[in-house]
């Protein structure tokens, strides 16, 4: 389907504001097969308009109006509209009972009123920021689709209305899945990938990086809910090819979710000893329903004291290696887990910032200690982020090493 897009307003011809809501538009009918071939910008000039949409409509199947829809005087875009298709402007009830809505029982000035009228026929888009409801017409196989200027309105409309619609039209399904990366950045991931994300088409691979984690979100579009599938199926599985347990789950999988369900599966037990993190590892694991039957303990030991009164930790160890130490994170791993009287103990000592960090040990150097029956590991971390950031990031790599456990 070929669609243009016209700009109403005067400030656009005066250079006053960019056209940032047909670039925004643009950029989201792309991935949905929708090809846009024309971005007009016209002023507030209703004879002008109508030469405008004379010509999209002549060349396109679907035209996109934005701004003109206020309440003043030189807001004429549905006017116009409905002038150049021969409709009638028509109160709507729908669009009356959002103006009363947006002004809580004020009265409604007569401008405002000008608001609840569209050309005849108009299947209207509600709008939460605004008084200005959009609306699609579908005349003669041709789809109108008129929006308001501000981009905080147009977008949420645009996302939450008119992208549904042309899904829908188009007779195209779209359907995504996130495959989460954990322990590598996210331009190593894009280097890794490089080949692909040159030359994706369809799918294609959108990748983020959010709270020390890595997504990359795989989505296909196609007419066939099985082709869709294997689409993704096929390109997950080339992704995993080369990323290998980088990646630890898909869509709403956290690490927590993960090494819960790993642990529960395997019934395995685990106990936590926390410093820097305070407790935050405790927490992740215990928001997984059914994480009781291998989650026994967890302590936090901030101070020394703590960790030589409740831990056990040899106090001649502290004093000599300090708290933040390779030494230190064992013997606390190594002492919850006889405590708790479980297969695995998890304990992690580290300087959060943004105070306490010297030359030899600086703020986000954090040890991480996994303990079993015979055998006991231990990382060394550097995270350069802000106290909160570096004790989830603390929470997530001790997450992920039990995960590779
Ligand atoms: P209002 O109810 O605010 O009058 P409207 O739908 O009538 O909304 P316009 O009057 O055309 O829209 O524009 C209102 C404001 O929205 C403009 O001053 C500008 O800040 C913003 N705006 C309008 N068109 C665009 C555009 N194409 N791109 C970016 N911003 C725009
Ligand atoms: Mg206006």
């Amino acid at each position: 389907m070929k669609c243009e897009i016209i700009s109403v307003g005067t400030e656009l011809l005066l250079g006053q504001i960019a056209n940032t809501d047909a670039q925004y538009i643009s950029q989201e009918l792309a991935p949905i097969g929708i090809d846009v071939y024309f971005h007009t910008a016209v002023g507030d000039n209703s004879e002008r308009l109508k030469e405008c949409l004379r010509i999209a409509w002549n060349r396109s199947d679907i035209i996109i109006t934005s701004g003109g829809l206020g309440p003043t005087l030189d807001d004429l875009t549905k006017e116009t509209i409905a002038d150049f298709l021969g409709l009638k402007m028509v109160e709507y009830q729908e669009a009356y009972e959002h103006l009363q809505r947006y002004f809580k029982g004020k009265k409604i000035t007569q401008n405002n009123y000008r608001q609840a009228y569209f050309p005849e026929g108009s299947i209207l888009l509600p709008n939460n920021n605004g008084t200005a409801m959009g609306a699609i017409l579908e005349k003669c196989n041709k789809i109108i689709i008129i929006l308001p200027g501000p981009p905080n309105e147009l977008v949420p409309m645009f996302k939450e209305s008119v992208i549904p619609y042309l899904i829908a039209k188009s007779g195209y399904m779209i359907k995504s899945r996130v495959l989460r990366i954990f322990g590598i950045g996210e331009s190593q991931v894009e280097d890794m990938i490089k080949e692909i994300i040159i030359n994706q088409t369809n799918p294609t691979i959108a990748p983020l990086a959010k709270e020390g984690e890595v997504t990359l979100r795989i989505t296909a579009k196609g007419k066939e809910e099985a082709i869709i599938d294997k689409m993704i199926q096929d390109m997950e599985e080339h992704i995993r090819d080369i990323l290998g347990d980088y990646i630890y789950g898909i869509d709403d999988d956290s690490l927590e979710s993960i090494v819960g369900q790993l642990l529960i599966k395997k019934g395995i037990t685990i106990s936590v000893a926390e410093s820097c993190t305070g407790g935050l590892i405790a927490h992740k694991l215990t928001n997984i329903p059914g994480i009781s039957s291998v989650f026994k303990l967890g302590t936090v030991v901030y101070s020394n004291e703590a960790k030589v009164d409740v831990l056990n930790v040899n106090s001649e160890v502290l004093k000599e290696k300090g708290a933040v130490s390779e030494e230190t994170a064992i013997q606390m791993a190594q002492r919850i887990r006889q405590i708790g009287k479980t297969d695995l103990g998890l304990s992690v000592t580290g300087i959060a910032g943004p105070d306490g960090g010297t030359a030899e040990k600086p703020v986000g150097l954090v040890y991480i200690a996994l303990a079993e029956d015979k055998n006991v590991i231990c990382n060394k971390y550097n995270f350069n982020g802000n106290r909160l950031k570096n004790k989830n990031l603390a929470s997530m790599y001790a997450l992920d090493m039990v995960r590779r456990y």
